[in-house]
Order: structure tokens, then C-alpha cells, then sequence
């Protein structure tokens, strides 16, 4: 039974997840990129900070620096589940039906990320 005053957990300590990042600038506002991780979404965040699709969105169309706290406050999680192969699969459907613009442009950097 879950007490009443205890907070959730934050999303980002949640593992086997499906995760939507929107970008909110303003010209490109239904821009996003859908991924997964196994691990926290926490240490997922933690890469897309280092390198791949969504820094280089910011870097090279908005000119912006990509920062931790823009990604905690825009990705929200969109699907769970535990079996890896049933996730990789999940994954690629979303992307599929929702073909988001970040994933489109820099599929071969997602590629190495994973
Ligand atoms: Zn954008």
C-alpha cells in the first residue's frame, strides 16, 4: 500500500522505458525524438547530454547548448516494459507510427548511441 505523503518516484529513475523528448523551441515545436533504455532513464539522459540526435538538434538548429535540465523537463516516458526484446520492438513501432523529425534526421548517430 503506497502512503499518501510519500512522493513518486522521479520518471527519470524508472529503467525499461519508452521516452519521448519534445523539443519546445518555438519554430519547431512538434519536433521530438522517441528512444528506449534499459537502464534509468536517468543514465539515458546522461548520454543524450554527451552526444547523438538530440544535442546535435539543439547544436545545430537552435545554436543552443543542450542543457540537463531542458531534457528532465521534456522528455516524459511513453510506454513500459520489462521484456527487453518486446521494448526494442515497441520502440521501433512508435517510430514508426509517429515518425518523430529528430529521429528521421540523424538515424545513423542513433545507430551508434544503442
Ligand atoms: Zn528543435
Amino acid at each position: 500500500m503506497r502512503n499518501k505523503t510519500s512522493k513518486k518516484p522521479a520518471p527519470t529513475q524508472e529503467a525499461n522505458v519508452i521516452y519521448q523528448h519534445n523539443c519546445t523551441a518555438e519554430d519547431c515545436r512538434p519536433h521530438s525524438y522517441i528512444g528506449m533504455t534499459r537502464t534509468t532513464l536517468s543514465k539515458r539522459l546522461t548520454c543524450h547530454l554527451q552526444n547523438g540526435s538530440i544535442k546535435e538538434h539543439y547544436h545545430g538548429k537552435h545554436q543552443t547548448k543542450l542543457t540537463r535540465q531542458h531534457l528532465d523537463e521534456n522528455t516524459t516516458i511513453i510506454d513500459r516494459e520489462t521484456d527487453t526484446r518486446q521494448l526494442m520492438f515497441l520502440e521501433a513501432i512508435y517510430i514508426e507510427n509517429m515518425k518523430p523529425a529528430i529521429n528521421q534526421q540523424t538515424r545513423d548517430l542513433q545507430i551508434l548511441l544503442t
